[in-house]
């Protein structure tokens, strides 16, 4: 067993779905990003079914994985989408997605940004401040339409993750304190060319305990019933995303008590819900798949230089976090201690310290839990083109973007003409 579902082994050799991951290296190459729409589908579906009866709408945060092959799996199964950018925004559109379903959340929106998500009627803006809220006023008020918004609120609770992802605290740029919000939205006629719609907030990325979400939902509350004693009409209440995965030995809360517990938290709550799940959708449905190159044994260390690196997945680069990574051929033969690292000339270049492997050169390996944050944080340091990224379907091998090529990466660039 694997502990990842839709990732497991058949004698010995790890498997997506009915595919031989080897097969995937032999016939794409290395390294590429390989997911399970199996996977993908389970996850949107449980979410969905956790809400029973309740009014609500998943959307989906983009950025956690952006490949229009996911954005129209999940567009198919009925997902919205949150996004932050009018790139995103882009994205979703070409993917088949419902502007309609979708949320534009971000600290700095830019004008143009806020004139595409106009146009496009987007569901509403999740409003990170008063400077930004009187930008979309006029912007709204020259292209003659009425913006949708939701404050995004910072309720201030500690969600206990990784300060870079931690967006709910007083500190953070994130949002607006409740009291701000309150006297905003008692002040409406002030923006005439704005309908406040919503109240949103989002305290930061992979919690693995309740706790600080039923404190934010909760502080939501309080607010929401204070607007509504005041008269305002609010549609819609957005609790956004945040829901960890197991990497390694984490315990958060199924999907299920995940969205039950903000169901029973918001019982008295007759708008819709809204949630913006990135990480918990796509994370263990995706893999990055690699190939030794060279077996390096020092005094100090034992090497394992693979083909992936850090501007392929970040993650362990920028968050010191830990991804298990597994061998695609398990072998009998005795152990080392690993420090499995890539190309790039830096020794934050790494995807795993101390892991126990049994290698030889040419052996594939998977970075597991690799489907969020990976491709979409990718980047082209050190002339590197980014990894092909295939989806598996059954006994279907779909590639869903093709591997970079050199001539790409610098197609655009020039020299001086003299
Ligand atoms: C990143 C982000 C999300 C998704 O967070 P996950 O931890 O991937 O679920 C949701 N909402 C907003 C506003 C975000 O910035």
């Amino acid at each position: 067993m694997s502990g990842f579902p839709e990732f497991d082994y058949r004698n010995n050799e790890l498997f997506v779905e009915s595919v031989s991951l080897k097969q995937i290296a032999r016939e794409f190459g290395t390294p590429c990003y390989v997911y399970s729409r199996a996977a993908l589908t389970k996850a949107y579906q449980a979410f969905d079914a956790a809400f029973a009866n309740r009014e609500h709408l998943i959307c989906y945060a983009v950025k956690a994985n952006s490949n229009i092959a996911i954005l129209n799996l999940f567009a198919r199964l009925g997902s919205g989408f949150d996004i932050v950018s009018g790139g995103e925004l882009q994205r979703v559109i070409k993917a088949g997605g419902d502007p309609g379903k979708t949320v534009f959340s971000g600290v700095g929106k830019h004008v143009d940004e806020m004139r595409m998500a106009l146009n496009a009627n987007i569901l509403c803006f999740n409003v990170e401040s008063e400077a930004e809220l009187i930008v979309l006023n006029q912007i709204a008020k020259d292209m003659g339409k009425i913006a949708p918004v939701s404050l995004r609120v910072n309720p201030d609770v500690d969600a206990k993750t990784h300060p870079y992802i931690s967006t709910g605290l007083k500190e953070n740029k994130f949002g607006v304190p409740a009291s701000v919000a309150e006297r905003i939205y008692q002040s409406t006629q002030q923006y005439p060319h704005i309908r406040f719609t919503g109240l949103d907030c989002h305290i930061g990325s992979q919690l693995t305990e309740l706790e600080p979400f039923l404190q934010a939902s909760h502080k939501m509350l309080n607010l929401l019933e204070t607007l509504q004693s005041q008269g305002l009409s609010i549609e819609h209440l957005d609790l956004g995303g945040g829901l960890g995965i197991r990497y390694t030995d984490e315990t958060p809360p199924s999907i299920k008590d995940y969205v039950s517990a903000l169901c029973a938290g918001t019982r008295t709550v007759k708008q819709r819900l809204l949630i913006e799940p990135g990480r918990s959708l796509v994370g263990n449905s995706g893999i990055l798949l690699t190939r030794v190159e060279y077996l390096k044994h020092t005094s100090a260390r034992d090497f394992a230089i693979v083909d992936a690196a850090m501007n392929d997945l970040m993650r362990p680069a920028l968050y010191d976090a830990y991804h298990a990574i597994l061998p695609v051929q398990q072998n009998a033969s005795e152990a080392r201690n690993y420090q499995v690292v890539g190309p790039v000339c830096e020794t934050g270049d790494f995807l795993g310290h101390d892991r126990k492997l049994s290698l030889n050169d040419g052996d594939f390996l998977a970075v597991m839990s690799a489907g969020a944050y990976g491709m979409s944080m990718s980047s082209n340091y050190n002339t590197r083109p980014r990894a092909a990224e295939i989806m598996v379907d059954h006994d279907q091998i779909h590639i869903i973007r093709q591997r970079e090529t050199i001539d790409q990466l610098m197609a655009d660039e020039r020299v001086l003409p003299q």
